[in-house]
């Protein structure tokens, strides 16, 4: 329906012949002669329509509502001088696709942009912005990106399931579902799954999948249904598998920061690349923020405002916390051998907001029932899971980097449900 998108159009010579197909962005109907600039996901070209070059007919499908979807045949015409533009002088004018009744929101007067929420029962209108093609465009090139290293870096893709028997990280955060006679949960995180792959030999692999979170608040970064991209790694510790992570982030950065320009303009986000991640340990970071005067103790998680405050106290965009107490971490994190309260698990932290977590994992089926039992969840419900490390399991480490969180920070975003084309939260169901 078309023989070119309007940027590679508006590159051609003057008097080249094209079609071009789109939406009308705005429509100046002088009687005689008709403007109309018309908008494709590529850009946008002035259309000029008038009696004796375009039929009747055709000028009539010009004289169209906004955001009408039409194809144009036509000339390129070059106007002389520095500062002349480019038009497509029409010929012909196809209507593709009609405007009933009226628009839910003019997305041409950015004055008038209405609420998120509105914009995201509109998401089909609200799409048609730059700014948020924009993020969406970024968010791809971030999970490709993230795909991209780990496989020219000796990691396999696995597909996990999202149906799961048995809550895999403690019962009140999950959705049940009906599962034939069965109690079913929509899988909250590939966690349990993705260490057994490794037991099984599999040794480095990656996944990217949405995870189910039934977290009833609400918050600017939280959704209840989220993507996660995730690696596990055999014969690995805690700083193996961040040596990995921090060559991720510089390849997602650096990939975003060349590849994706245009949009980082257009959302004003810049991107530096930093060349390297420093990792300051849990305790660390407790000791600074005391001696700044912040309220923490040790053995405190760290509030959103802390988060913010430490990036501060660092001095960077981009930093791991190490080491942190055993009691606030998942039950399946690693011990550290000198000192049980202390575990190998790690965040890491981006623009002032966790947007991952990881760890080494306790590959000791003893220790692993213990700590089930520490936290007052049944060991008994995980022994399809426990089982797995009594046949020969390595040790074995790994992270999940939360999609629309590195996303939401890479484009300065101030709610996450901004990242996501369809969010799903506490209110949030259609579309
Ligand atoms: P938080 O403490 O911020 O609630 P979490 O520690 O519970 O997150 P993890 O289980 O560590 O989350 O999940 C791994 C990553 O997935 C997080 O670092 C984050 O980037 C992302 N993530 C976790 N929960 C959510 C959520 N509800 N919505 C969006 N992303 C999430
Ligand atoms: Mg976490």
């Amino acid at each position: 329906m078309r023989t070119h998108y309007i940027a590679d159009a508006a590159k051609l010579d003057d008097g080249a012949e094209v079609t071009v197909a789109g939406w009308l962005h705005e429509v100046r109907d002088l009687k005689k002669i008709c403007f109309v600039v018309l908008r494709d996901k590529t850009g946008k070209i002035q259309v000029t329509a008038k009696n004796g070059i375009t039929s009747p007919e055709s000028l009539e499908n010009l004289r169209q509502p906004k955001e009408t979807v039409v194809s144009v045949s036509g000339k390129i015409a070059r106007g002389k001088g520095a500062n002349a533009g480019i038009e497509l002088l029409a010929d012909k004018v196809e209507v593709l696709g009609r405007v009933y009744g009226k628009v839910p929101f003019d997305i041409t007067e950015k004055d008038k942009i209405p609420s998120l929420d509105v914009r995201l029962d509109n998401r089909h209108i609200d799409l048609r912005r730059d700014e948020i093609q924009a993020i969406f465009r970024v968010r791809g090139t971030v999970q490709q990106a993230f795909r991209e290293y780990l496989l020219e870096n000796g990691f396999e893709e696995i597909v996990p399931t999202a149906i799961v028997g048995a809550a895999t990280e403690g019962g009140a955060e999950l959705f049940p579902i009906v599962y034939f006679e069965k109690e079913a949960f929509l899988a909250q995180s590939p966690q349990l799954y993705k260490q057994m792959a490794v037991v099984g030999g599999m040794d480095k692999i990656f996944m990217q999948c949405l995870v189910y979170r039934a977290e009833p608040h609400s918050t600017t970064t939280h959704l209840n249904e989220a993507y996660q991209m995730d690696i596990e790694m055999g014969f690995a510790n805690d700083d193996d598998v961040m040596d990995v992570e921090e060559a991720v982030l510089i390849h997602i950065l650096r990939a975003v920061a060349e590849r994706r320009k245009h949009e980082l303009e257009v959302l004003n986000s810049h991107v530096t690349v930093p060349d390297k991640v420093p990792r300051y340990t849990y305790s660390k970071i407790i000791e600074m923020l005391q001696a700044d005067g912040e309220k923490i103790e040790w053995g405190d998680d760290f509030t959103r405002a802390h988060e913010e405050k430490i990036g501060k106290l660092v001095g960077q965009e981009a930093y791991f916390i190490t080491k942190w107490p055993t009691k606030v971490r998942a039950f399946y994190s690693m011990p550290s051998p000198d000192n049980p309260e202390i575990c190998n698990s790690f965040d890491l932290i981006y623009r002032g907001l966790e947007i991952s977590s990881g760890a080494q994992r306790i590959h000791d089926p003893e220790l692993l029932t213990q700590q089930i039992r520490a936290r007052g969840m049944n060991p008994e419900n995980f022994e399809f899971y426990i089982r797995a490390f009594r046949s020969g399991a390595p040790p074995h480490a790994g992270w999940s980097i939360g999609a629309e969180r590195i996303t939401m920070k890479i484009c300065n975003l101030n709610n996450i449900r901004e990242a996501t084309l369809y969010p799903r939260d506490r209110m949030r169901l259609t579309p």
